[in-house]
């Protein structure tokens, strides 16, 4: 079901349980601000999600809520992850869904990262 991104932060959310290791990801990137692991259900050969560690439900709570070091710190790691994984040659692409109409899953933001294949069109018809 879509998250209202409007409701406030659920500390129940399966990806505040992968913060606190109490659900198994395998952790590619971790630092201060953020952790980066891979998508269960990947949409694509490389399919990676960078989530921040405050508890923010979207980008729109983020962009708002979020201190200047914890959205720098973000988008960096975001970034670096790209980086690291050999993403920038041959292309990726970031995805933020935020809120019912976008589909939205899992209501702690998450950018996707998504690469290894021509990625086509940005939404399916
Ligand atoms: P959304 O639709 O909210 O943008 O995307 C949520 C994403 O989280 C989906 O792509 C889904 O496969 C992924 N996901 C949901 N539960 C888990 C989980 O327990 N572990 C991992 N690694 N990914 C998850």
């Amino acid at each position: 079901m879509p998250v209202d991104a409007t409701l406030p932060y659920d500390d129940q959310n399966v990806f505040a349980k992968i913060l606190r290791g109490e659900i198994p990801a395998t952790r590619l990137y971790e630092d201060e601000y953020a952790l980066a692991f891979p998508d269960i259900n990947p949409q694509s050969p490389t399919h990676i999600l960078v989530i921040p560690k405050g508890r923010y439900v979207s980008w729109d709570d983020f962009s708002a809520k979020a201190s200047d070091a914890e959205i720098t710190g973000f988008v960096r790691a975001v970034g670096k992850v790209a980086r690291d994984a050999g993403l920038v040659a041959p292309g990726y692409r970031l995805l933020a869904n935020t809120g019912t109409d976008s589909h939205q899953e899992v209501p702690h933001l998450h950018v996707h990262i998504f690469a290894g294949r021509a990625l086509g069109p940005l939404l399916a018809r």
